[in-house]
């Protein structure tokens, strides 16, 4: 008798998208979690009745199918995409190349004089630095987003190749960064037109619809696959045979969970790696302390890239009356974590009451995690060795979804998709 029995590994989107829609195909799914709860980086934390996600996670998705399955999982709230950025003590509306307002002259006419300077010159653009100052002029370029990119990705922007980027990035013309550096009555040009949250529960309610049909089995950390036997080892000893094997896990652990695999497969795999997020998370006893539903901060003596509020996004956050913040900040092998645990939480705390955003005595609740897997880094050359990875994965029939998976630049919207999109050939 044939049997189609597919072994789905990590309950993040992907991973539970993969399970209900191979499901739904009549294929046999368990998805194996290594945590204790579901959702992965679409999860969340509750301490003292303030609840968390793991950093910012709001929907933007324009796909109306995925606008669909999150509507049928739980009530929404909508809010406008109303960013900041915290710039040298200023705050200004996102982006900020067309919200130069609130600066002073002599960083406004830098600006603008390089703005214009750049206008109808010819670049060579080799990668993301040469893209940005293209882009924006130098002294922008230089000020906002090469700070950030060593806050957010770690690395310089010279280092990066510019494939990821797309319309992320907003890029204005000369009329409209005139007109931003006058007034900060101006038009939002934000790439979604609305952020999308759940009412009640969390980002990882949008899952729901799809969560209740899966079987999945928690404390399942797989450490080996043998793709030619068809099973894969967990950590408490167990194995479980396979017809076919999804992975939303991220492909240079794969590569380290096989035996016998090819030395340039391994090399490659070796020099993939990811940023890894320290989220700091803090909760306030006032209800109006947070300001912003996110903002980003360019000053890299203040080691957070970015902060969002979690009570913004639902009341059902925290408790009555009270109001939340989380900070994220980025490092990687190629940028190390300059402070870790109180010292960290002391760093943030410290540094907020010097913006003005709360009190030491607001604070009831504190603390710092760290989720090891956070942004795919895109150095130059990532693609080729990204791709000799890709190639042997395929010989072995181990089906990959996901941010790590496909080891992309991937929001929710589009790591569910993946699931939803995979094509595995049924036996009969
Ligand atoms: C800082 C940050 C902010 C983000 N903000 C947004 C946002 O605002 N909006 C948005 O749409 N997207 C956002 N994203 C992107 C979004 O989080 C991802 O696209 C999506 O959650 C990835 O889901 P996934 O299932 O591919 O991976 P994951 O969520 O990482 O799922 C993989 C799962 O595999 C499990 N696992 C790992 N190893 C093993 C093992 N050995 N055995 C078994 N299980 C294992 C993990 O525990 C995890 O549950 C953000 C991402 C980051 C890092």
């Amino acid at each position: 008798m044939s049997s189609n029995k597919t072994v789905v590994l990590g309950a993040g989107i992907s991973g539970i998208s993969a399970a209900y829609h191979l499901g739904l195909k009549g294929f046999d799914t368990t998805i194996y979690e290594k945590d204790n709860d579901w959702g992965g980086l679409c999860g969340n934390f509750t301490i003292n009745g303030f609840r968390f996600d793991k950093a910012v996670h709001l929907s933007f998705a324009k796909s109306e199918y995925v606008q669909e399955l999150f509507n049928k999982s739980t009530e929404i709230n909508r809010h406008k995409p109303e960013a900041y950025n915290y710039y040298r003590g200023s705050w200004l509306k996102h982006p900020a190349q067309n919200n130069l307002a609130p600066l002073d002259v002599e960083e406004k006419v830098k600006i603008i004089s390089d703005f214009i300077k750049n206008d109808g010159v010819e670049h060579t653009i080799t990668n993301y630095e040469s893209w940005l100052r293209a882009q924006y002029g130098d002294y922008f370029a230089e000020n906002f987003p090469m700070a950030y990119t060593r806050k957010y990705w770690t690395v310089d922007a010279a280092k990066l190749s510019t494939t990821w980027c797309g319309a992320r990035m907003y890029q204005p013309n000369i009329e409209e960064v005139l007109r931003g550096s006058y007034t900060t009555e101006t038009p939002n040009t934000y790439y979604a037109n609305e952020m999308r949250y759940p009412k009640y529960g969390g980002y990882r309610s949008f899952l729901n619809s799809m969560e209740e049909k899966c079987t999945i089995e928690l404390n399942k950390k797989a450490i080996f696959i043998d793709p030619e036997e068809q099973y894969v080892e967990f950590e408490d000893g167990t194995k479980e045979k396979y017809d076919h094997l999804v992975s939303s896990l991220p492909i240079p652990y794969i590569i380290k969970s096989l035996k016998n695999v090819p030395t340039e497969v391994e090399v490659a795999a070796e020099k993939l790696f990811t940023s890894s997020v320290a989220i700091v998370s803090l909760g306030f006893n006032k209800p109006d302390l947070a300001e912003y539903l996110w903002y980003y901060i360019y000053d890299e003596e203040f080691l957070p890239a970015r902060c969002y509020s979690p009570s913004i996004k639902s009341a059902d956050n925290v408790p009555d009356g009270c109001s939340s913040v989380q900070f994220e900040i980025y490092f990687s092998r190629e940028k190390a974590l300059s402070l870790e645990g109180d010292d960290l939480i002391n760093h943030v705390i410290s540094k907020g009451i010097a913006m003005n955003l709360f009190k030491e005595e607001d604070i009831v609740v504190k603390d710092v995690r760290i989720l090891p897997y956070g942004n795919v880094v895109f150095y130059e050359g990532m693609e080729a060795d990204r791709k000799v990875v890709d190639d042997y994965l395929d010989t072995l029939n181990i089906y990959r979804v996901g941010r790590f998976g496909k080891w992309e630049y991937l929001w929710t919207d589009q790591a569910l998709l993946t699931g939803r999109d995979l094509e595995i050939e049924k036996n009969s």
